[in-house]
């Protein structure tokens, strides 16, 4: 890719009451990982700024809850004609603001499409349950109602699919909402907002405001949020949780991950092997469903770290925009410089090197290589934290039984895969695994729209994961309502507890 002599930076706005506002008193750069420099400037929101926005989608709420759902869903299914329409352009923002290649991109992008899809079924979602006669000549009927605005903080890794994970389903169940998207790939979302107005959404119903902690503090301390959707690292994950409970918001917050393959000896290895590869190094490693573990057990250990190693060993990397290109750079510098301090690290405590990508393939931008570390073990930094980089770890065991415990003595939860030929053993796993998705000889099990997404332990804290039907639970809250109708034959109220015989 060539590097363009001088360049002009584009200022990207926040989106309030319908508008897009680019003037502020504080801008921070967006770079072009695959560049290495900054290519645009984000408005970072002061204080003012979010109570601006925040009082916008309160202002906007009234008349939004009170739109019929399937008023609500019509404007869904025209947003979600429209990003389809602009599906490569999101994905092309993605790879220039995040570094991924542009299939995976587009992939991310349909990927939180559907979630639009399942939202226009919003009608259906929020009905409720209805029983005649729990007593005499009474009846129980519940409701589901909007919980009011809402905000979301997303992460840098998915631009597009993680804030659409969250935004159309809080609208379509009746809520307005603010979004703070991560300030290093902040363009997605205005877009998203632009297009939404686009599709008939009232002005205020959706917002997004840019920034770092400050904003995403202003955000939790507003008096106005009634509930707080996370997604990002384990400690910002349980820090957003701690503040909502404590200032008596909803809230699900979604943490980091260390997710782990085990691999049987009777396993089809190719297939494994090829299915780990895009696991691991796809998007560079930066997924939160991404494969950093692999658990080999028994014979398949020396078999398959040569088959990773080749197959590890011929990956392309690139600028995410160019043909045949497998491998993106990492977001930023910094985060380049932590994964390449993880791979020293590595190289200390002892691991076996199979292939050291700490040496960039590319000169220009914030790219490394494939690292693949055989023989770690549990007590090894590059075990034990979330690495976030292309970086895979191969973990030993003699059986499924210490695999298994291996993978629950994690605190990490978010998802894992087994790869075997044996029901029995899968079904064991499914079984006892500690893991919140779980994918048989499906390396990456993110679940399609209509189910829902979310890990357990320190990959998520709250009760809830996020779309599916525990999206709508989430976004509403249920009202249980208890009616008589008094006529000449009606038992007449009694003093004590009512038992509604
Ligand atoms: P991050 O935690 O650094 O940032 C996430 C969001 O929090 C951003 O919007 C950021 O501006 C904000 N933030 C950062 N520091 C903050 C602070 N001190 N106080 C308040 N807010 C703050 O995460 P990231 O680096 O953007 O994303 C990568 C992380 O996200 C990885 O740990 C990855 O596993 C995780 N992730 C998890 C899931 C999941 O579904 N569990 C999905 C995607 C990413």
């Amino acid at each position: 890719m060539n590097k363009p002599a001088e360049l002009k930076l584009e200022t990207v706005p926040v989106w309030i009451n319908g508008k897009a506002i680019a003037s502020a008193s504080r801008y921070v750069d967006v770079f072009n990982p695959a560049l290495g420099q900054a290519t645009k400037r984000v408005v970072f929101s002061d204080a003012p700024m979010i109570d601006e926005a925040v009082k916008a989608a309160a202002a906007a709420l009234p008349a939004w809850r009170d739109t019929p759902p399937l008023r609500r869903a019509r404007v869904m299914q025209r947003f979600l004609q429209l990003l389809q329409d602009n599906q490569k352009d999101l994905a092309r923002i993605v790879t220039e603001e995040h570094g991924k290649t542009l299939p995976d991109a587009m992939g991310s992008v349909q990927r939180g499409i559907e979630v639009v899809e399942f939202a226009c079924g919003i009608p259906h979602l929020l009905k409720g349950e209805y029983a005649e006669n729990v007593g005499t000549q009474v009846d129980t009927h519940t409701v589901r109602q909007p919980v009011g605005v809402c905000a979301g903080i997303t992460p840098f890794n998915f631009p597009v699919m993680v804030p659409l994970w969250m935004f159309p389903m809080a609208i379509a169940c009746g809520n307005t909402f603010v979004l703070k998207p991560s300030e290093k790939v902040p363009s997605a979302s205005v877009r998203m907002a632009e297009l939404f107005r686009e599709a008939g959404l009232p002005d205020g119903v959706f917002n997004v405001v840019h920034g770092d902690k400050a904003a995403v503090d202003a955000l939790l301390l507003h008096e106005k949020i009634s509930a707080v959707s996370f997604v990002g690292s384990t400690p910002i994950a349980k820090y957003i949780y701690e503040t909502c409970a404590r200032n008596g918001k909803r809230v699900q917050a979604l943490g980091g991950a260390k997710n782990h393959a085990v691999v049987l000896p009777d396993a089809d290895l190719e297939f494994a092997a090829d299915a780990l590869i895009g696991a691991a190094y796809g998007s560079a490693g930066e997924r939160c469903m991404a494969i950093s573990a692999v658990v080999a057990v028994g014979a398949a250990g020396d078999p398959l770290v040569r088959l990773l190693e080749q197959k590890a060993k011929s990956i392309k990397v690139g600028p995410g925009d160019a043909q045949g290109v497998e491998m993106g750079p990492l977001v930023t510098g910094e985060h380049r410089q932590k994964v390449s301090g993880f791979i020293q690290k590595g190289k200390q405590e002892g691991a076996k090197v199979v292939l050291d990508g700490s040496t960039p393939p590319v000169k220009d931008g914030f790219f490394l290589g494939t690292t693949l570390f055989d023989h770690v073990t549990p007590e090894m930094e590059i075990y034990r934290n979330e690495i976030f980089g292309p970086v895979l770890a191969v973990l030993r065991v003699k059986t499924l039984e210490e695999a298994i415990a291996l993978v629950n003595r994690n605190p990490y939860a978010n998802g894992t895969a087994i790869f075997t030929e044996s029901g029995g053993a899968a079904r064991r796993f499914e079984n006892e695994i500690q893991v919140g998705m779980v994918g048989i000889n499906v390396p990456i099990p993110v679940p399609v729209a209509f189910f829902s997404f979310g890990g357990w332990k320190s990959s998520l804290f709250g009760d809830l994961h996020v779309h599916g039907v525990e999206g709508v639970k989430f976004y509403t809250r249920t009202k249980v309502v208890t009616s008589r109708w008094p006529h000449q034959d009606t038992p007449a109220p009694g003093f004590n507890m009512p038992t509604l015989g």
